[in-house]
């Protein structure tokens, strides 16, 4: 496997991946809080598969750190395949959500055909047509 930063179309897959691993988290907490009891948060959280190599994710996790902490501020001597990955953080954001419309009334993402909100159970799409 070549390095991850070698391969920024498929480090940009891996970092969308976590963005949609992280909503799918969030969609499993909200529903299991609407069904109480439930025994399957363990079920849930291995809904998505991962495809990619884990040295992906790994350098995609640590991507998302690096440019957390220099939005809050924190200034780093960055090497260039980090500077890069950097802007590809940007890049797989946006990918994200052109693939994951705000619900329009609480801006949470959702998947591409849903019909409910899952945060705040709006009807999703409406004014579409
Ligand atoms: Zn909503």
């Amino acid at each position: 496997m070549p390095a991850p930063h070698h391969n920024p179309p498929v480090l940009q897959q891996a970092l969308v991946f976590l963005l949609e691993e992280q909503l799918e988290r969030k969609e499993a907490e909200r529903s299991l809080d609407r069904v109480r009891g439930a025994k399957n948060a363990g079920r849930v959280r291995q809904a998505t598969q991962r495809t990619l190599s884990e040295g992906y994710y790994l350098w995609a996790e640590y991507l998302f750190w690096l440019a957390e902490a220099m939005r809050a501020g924190a200034a780093f001597q960055l090497e260039a395949r980090e500077l890069d990955g950097v802007k590809l953080v940007q890049s797989a954001r946006l990918q994200f959500e052109r693939e994951h419309p705000a619900c329009r009334k609480c801006g949470s993402p959702n998947k591409e055909f849903a019909l409910l909100c899952w945060n705040c159970n709006a009807r999703l799409n409406e004014a579409a047509a």
